[in-house]
């Protein structure tokens, strides 16, 4: 008898500019069994950005054709455009034991709970708004209007934390901490008795 194995949903979400980005790498770099689930979105690539590793970059047309034919897990819009986690992708992956994580905004995380009651949802923190801004101008990627609209957005976001599993701090001198509570919280709900019921029905056999 074992564990059942199949992979753990992990949402992911935290105000922009609180670091996820840097934990999740952390998750994918340092732990094994972890993925990220690639989101389409209409957003235009920032500088950095590669097409089919960061988001799929599409067009509001083909965005729309999506919804139509019932490809997203959830979606959202979200400070002027939309973006949307592609259902069969992840389904596949949790299949074979690896652990997805959707790095999603509020809207979207609340709804995949709904959809998938088992999904462990976690927020992640930095040490204050006032370090969130600092950091948000720090990047200089964002326009100052953006800056503004993200900053007005996170209070509305951070409204929902009690809805979400668990809040994970993330201070600057973190250095993967973060990232290490994570898989601890993962570990834990791969222990889940509603995760496990096998184990007692096969237990007289
Ligand atoms: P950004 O434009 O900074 O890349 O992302 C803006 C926000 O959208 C972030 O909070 C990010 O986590 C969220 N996001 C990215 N992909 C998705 C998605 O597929 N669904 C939802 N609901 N939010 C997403």
């Amino acid at each position: 008898m074992e564990l059942n194995q199949k992979g753990i949903l992990l949402v992911i979400s935290g105000p922009s500019g609180c670091g996820k980005g840097t934990v999740v790498a952390h998750l994918l770099a340092d732990y094994e069994r972890y993925a990220l689930s690639v989101s389409l979105t209409t957003r235009k690539a920032r500088h950095n950005e590669i097409d089919g590793f960061h988001y799929y970059f599409v067009s509001e047309e083909e965005f729309q054709e999506n919804i139509k034919n019932g490809n997203f897990l959830e979606y959202t819009f979200y400070c002027g455009h939309h973006y949307g986690t592609p259902k069969d992708r992840v389904n596949e992956l949790l299949d074979q034991g690896i652990n997805v994580i959707l790095e999603i905004e509020t809207e979207g995380a609340l709804n995949v709970k709904k959809a998938c009651p088992d999904a462990v949802l976690i927020m992640i923190l930095p040490p204050s708004f006032r370090v969130l801004e600092q950091r948000l101008r720090g990047r200089h990627t964002n326009t100052e209007e953006d800056i503004h609209r993200r900053l007005e957005r996170t209070k509305e976001e951070l409204l929902l934390v009690p809805q979400y599993d668990y809040v994970v701090l993330n201070p600057d001198d973190g250095d993967g901490d973060a990232a290490k509570t994570i898989t601890a919280i993962v570990e834990t709900a791969r222990h889940e008795q509603k995760r496990n019921t096998n184990l007692l029905r096969d237990f007289y056999k």
